[in-house]
């Protein structure tokens, strides 16, 4: 396992993440700018009936810190989840100059997707301390790293599936991870709607192959994660029972390969080594039933003692109270919770959970997912491919979960900078107990 690499400032561009000033990382509890966010909705601040424009919503949280006297408070935004170094099509309207100077108040992350855009990812995080960058394959871009002239078997079962991938890329993500220690991994994750798998050929396996390969590539960069202590960013679409079989065969393997007999609280330690610090399921499009099982599966590796001697209809109740808990403003459980290792989050963007979710079913159930997150799990994201979409795309986002929420914008936006900068700043940060 390498040191901890918020220790000294790292001597590439692209790590180089608002190292200068001591701006933020690393980030702390008590020291951070957000310590009324676990209070209610502010009474003057207006609730919206509907979703706000992101432009809106943008005017809102800058007129914020146009209010404050407090000088610290200069990070209005934290974007989970981006890839603005694609400069792909932009997203959202811009008439006027000052958004291009907002993203000096935004905290971002730029994710590649596939080992062709790799480097532009590095070169783009590097031209500000405020972005960082992410590395990995995500699971709509398997093609990029499959074998062409691998010769067609008779028999699938004869070929083992990990032979039609160039695991090249493999070592290269760990050289770039040990290169650069604010390296975070991602987007990585499973998809069921990817044309890869739809057009994955039959004679290779067809569809079950293909979730097969999504699922070996996705274990393998978690695995990295997890032993390199970086943050991932997680792309799951209909694919949440893979995901699930993921996390519990990761933690069998480490039971499995654990001595008999040793001391439970080592046990616990590796168990919990095996996962990467933090997990962000970003433009999260699980339903409530999902966050739910989530969190357990976080409750069984973190405190297992909670759920030790309950049986099946306590541990429903339990997970009903600490829904309800997360719930209520103000509660001291919320406070305590934010102080002990956390793993998962749950991001959401305006452009995947506003603007694509067009059914009636689809976005009541999204509503209820968003409302089910626990407080110090949520995270907003723009998910946008040009850096000029970032700050409407990340306000949009804030404005979409201050209306399913029935809080504040402004209320979204400081809680979520808290979370992003407890998520961003996991990096090499497992707590040892
Ligand atoms: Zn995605
Ligand atoms: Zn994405």
């Amino acid at each position: 396992m390498p040191a901890s690499p918020l220790g000294s400032a790292p001597s590439c561009p692209c790590c180089n993440f608002v190292s200068g000033g001591g701006l933020f990382l690393p980030w702390n509890e008590e020291g951070g700018s957000n310590d009324d966010v676990g209070g209610s909705t502010s009474q003057d601040l207006s609730l919206s009936a509907h979703v706000i424009a992101p432009r809106e919503a943008w005017d809102r949280i800058l007129a914020l810190h146009r209010d404050t006297n407090e000088s610290h408070r200069n990070i209005l935004l934290v974007d989970s989840h981006g890839h603005p170094h694609l400069q792909r099509e932009v997203q959202y309207s811009h008439d006027d100059d000052d958004l291009a100077l907002a993203n000096a108040w935004v905290i971002s992350l730029t994710c590649a997707v596939s080992p062709a855009d790799w480097k532009d990812a590095l070169e783009y995080a590097s031209q500000s301390p405020h972005i960082l960058p992410a590395l990995g394959i995500h699971p709509w871009y398997l093609g990029d790293i499959m074998i062409d002239d691998i010769e067609n078997p008779d028999n699938c079962a004869d070929i083992h599936i990990e032979k039609y991938i160039s695991w090249d890329w493999l070592t290269d993500l760990e050289t770039h991870l040990s290169e650069h220690p604010r390296l975070l991994v991602g987007e990585i994750g499973l998809c069921k709607m990817a044309r890869f798998v739809r057009e994955f050929p039959k004679d290779k396996g067809g569809k079950a192959a293909a979730l097969q390969l999504q699922k070996l590539v996705f274990s393998r960069q978690m695995e990295l994660a997890a032993r390199y202590s970086r943050p991932v960013t997680v792309h799951c679409v209909n694919a949440h029972g893979i995901f699930m079989e993921v996390l519990w065969e990761i933690l069998r393997k480490m039971k499995d390969s654990s001595a008999e007999g040793g001391d439970e609280k080592d046990e616990r330690k590796r168990c919990r080594n095996a996962f990467p610090p933090a997990i962000a399921m970003h433009s999260f499009t699980g339903t409530a039933h999902h966050v739910d099982e989530i969190m357990a599966f976080e409750r069984a590796l973190l405190r297992p003692e909670e759920l030790a001697d309950a049986g099946g209809k306590r541990r429903r109740q339990i997970q009903i109270q600490q829904r309800h808990e997360s719930l209520i403003e103000n509660s001291d459980t919320l406070r305590k919770n934010a102080e002990k290792d956390v793993m998962f989050y749950f991001g959401f963007s305006h452009s995947v959970n506003h603007l694509m979710c067009t059914s009636e079913k689809a976005r009541k159930r999204g509503m209820d997912a968003v409302r089910s997150v626990p407080k110090d799990r949520l995270l907003v994201e723009s998910d946008v491919h040009a850096s000029v979409d970032v700050t409407l795309g990340t306000a949009g986002a804030c404005a979409y979960a201050a209306h399913v929420r029935g809080v504040s914008i402004e209320d979204v936006a400081k809680l979520s900078v808290k979370n992003g900068l407890r998520f961003l700043s996991s990096l090499g940060s497992i707590p040892s107990s």
